[in-house]
């Protein structure tokens, strides 16, 4: 099969676009015929080499993927059934989706959603289901369109711009941060009512005056200080993301004063019951103009150059990588 492998030499990575053969089948896999794949933060990372995700090599990136089962070991799947799977490692310590073919454990498969094309869930990817991870997060800590505005940060990104959307279509009115003015328009496309200025969230103070009910976070650091203090008393922060860096240079007082809850997310391991509940939810909310709006499609040679631009913030939206 056709594959993007990364390997070491002198403690570089390097990725190359070349034919591999899959490992032997463990006895509860399903071997998957790739369709399409996507690029995550958490890909470019490791595809540059840049962060610290891949420790065995060869390996084969790619934390998403959408397919067709071509054989199962695990009687739940069958030849012919339409597959998505995000996380789990794959792409980290198992070989991953930016290839013809993947070889996962049954658990880790989710049926394609009704409602769902494998393009369209390959647009949604990982990024897209840890959006509406977030967007649940939201609601379970009983923020509503009626509590008031919520801010999404690094709002141009894959997480961001899938939130900006999904919140929107439920009816929020939603504040985009964003570091870049070359994407306001698409960010106003999307449904952002407002875009606040990245520079505005480089100082803070232990408590500001309250804006937001809720905030969906994808950037960490000095930005998601700001936003804490910043929260409406009783409202919810959903943090999933670093791309502005993984310290928190905050205070207990919004904790203490406010009654804000910091809400963790993750999509790597969340459970089958959720990760469906999720799927289900992005297929019925997220609109049609969001598919053509948001993705940016590519071949499986052009993914490690894109991978560089990704960590340079060049990137909007999706990206989403045809395999066959
Ligand atoms: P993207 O690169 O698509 O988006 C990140 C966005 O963050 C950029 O578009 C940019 O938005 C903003 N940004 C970039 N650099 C900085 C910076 N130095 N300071 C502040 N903001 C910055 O990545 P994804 O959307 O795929 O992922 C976003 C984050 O969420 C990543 O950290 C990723 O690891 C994490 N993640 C976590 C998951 C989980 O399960 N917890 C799953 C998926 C992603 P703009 O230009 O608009 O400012």
């Amino acid at each position: 099969m056709k594959a993007i492998v990364l390997e070491q030499a002198e403690g570089k990575t390097l990725a190359s676009v070349k034919q591999t053969a899959l490992p032997a089948a463990g006895p509860d896999e399903v071997l998957v015929d790739v369709d399409w794949s996507g690029l995550n933060y958490k890909d470019a990372l490791a595809i540059t080499g840049k962060g610290k995700i891949i420790r065995n090599f060869p390996m084969v990136p790619g934390i998403d993927f959408a397919g067709v089962v071509n054989h199962s070991n695990d009687e739940r799947f069958s030849a012919g059934q339409q597959v998505v799977l995000t996380g789990w490692g794959v792409g980290e310590n198992h070989w991953g989706g930016l290839a013809e073919q993947a070889q996962v454990k049954g658990d880790w498969l989710v049926p394609l959603p009704a409602g769902l094309t494998a393009r369209k869930a390959m647009i949604i990817g990982t990024a897209g289901l840890t959006a509406m991870l977030c967007v649940m997060a939201l609601e379970e800590a009983g923020v509503t369109p009626e509590s008031g505005e919520v801010v999404v940060t690094g709002a141009s990104g894959g997480v961001g711009s899938t939130a900006v959307a999904l919140l929107h279509a439920l009816g929020y009115q939603v504040a985009a941060v964003t570091g870049r003015e070359s994407t306001h328009d698409y960010l106003q496309k999307l449904g952002a009512a407002r875009i606040v200025p990245r520079s505005d969230f480089a100082q803070t103070r232990p408590l500001e005056k309250q804006l937001w009910a809720g905030a969906v976070d994808t950037v960490g650091g000095a930005v998601l200080a700001k936003v804490l203090a910043q929260i409406n008393y009783s409202g919810c922060v959903a943090a999933c993301g670093l791309a502005g860096g993984f310290e928190l240079p905050t205070t207990v007082m919004p904790f203490i004063l406010r009654n804000v809850r910091l809400q963790g997310v993750d999509s790597v391991s969340a459970p089958l019951a959720r990760r469906t509940a999720a799927w289900q939810r992005l297929a019925e909310v997220l609109p049609e103009s969001f598919y053509a709006d948001a993705a940016t499609e590519i071949s499986l040679e052009e993914a490690p150059a894109v991978a560089g631009a990704f960590l340079n913030n060049a990137i909007q939206g999706r990206t989403l990588v045809k395999i066959r």
